[in-house]
C-alpha cells in the first residue's frame, strides 16, 4: 500500500500549538485510509518545539512566535526531518494542514498575528515541493481521492 505523509494534527494527534488537533475538519479520512497507509508527522514537534507552545507565524524566510522569539531553526529542522522521512519511506505525496507556518500549502498567516491570511507556504511544504514531493492541502483530499 502506498504511503502518504500527513500532518499529525489532521489524524487526531494533539500536536497543535494549543494542544488540540484538526481531525474534525476532515470527512474524507476514512476513504483515504482505505487506499493509503498514512504516516502522521508534525514538523514543529519534530523540530524540537513543545506541546503546548506559543503560536508562530512566518515572516519571509524567518518564523517568530507571538512573543517575538525567532524559532526559524526549529522550523527548518522539522522540515528537514519531514524530508528525511519521505526519502526513507519512499513517500511521494504529502497531505498537510493549510495556513500553518510549517504545513501551509496555499495560504499562511501574514506574520503580524492579526488573523490575516496571505498566499504562501509553510517551511515543510516549501522544502518537500522543492525536492519533488507532491504536497496537497486537507481541502484537496476529496479531489485527490477521485484521481485514481
Ligand atoms: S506543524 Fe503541521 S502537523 Fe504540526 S500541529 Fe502544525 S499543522 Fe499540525
Amino acid at each position: 500500500m502506498e504511503k502518504i505523509l500527513i500532518s499529525a494534527c489532521l489524524v487526531g494527534d494533539n500536536t497543535k500549538y494549543d494542544g488540540s488537533n484538526n481531525l474534525k475538519k476532515n470527512p474524507y479520512m476514512d476513504a483515504l485510509l482505505e487506499k493509503y497507509e498514512l504516516v502522521p508527522f508534525c514538523p514543529e514537534v519534530s523540530g524540537g518545539l513543545s506541546i503546548p507552545r506559543k503560536p508562530s507565524e512566518r515572516k519571509g524566510d524567518q518564523v517568530y512566535n507571538n512573543e517575538g522569539k525567532n524559532v526559524t531553526t526549529n522550523f527548518l529542522l522539522g522540515a528537514e526531518r519531514a524530508l528525511d522521512l519521505c526519502l526513507y519511506l519512499g513517500i511521494r505525496v504529502a497531505i498537510l494542514k493549510e495556513t500553518s507556518p510549517s504545513c501551509g500549502v496555499h495560504e499562511i498567516y501574514n506574520g503580524q498575528f492579526k488573523n490575516i491570511k496571505i498566499k504562501g507556504v509553510g517551511f515543510t511544504t516549501e522544502l518537500l515541493k522543492r525536492k519533488g514531493i507532491r504536497v496537497i492541502s486537507e481541502d484537496e483530499i476529496e479531489a485527490f481521492l477521485q484521481e485514481k
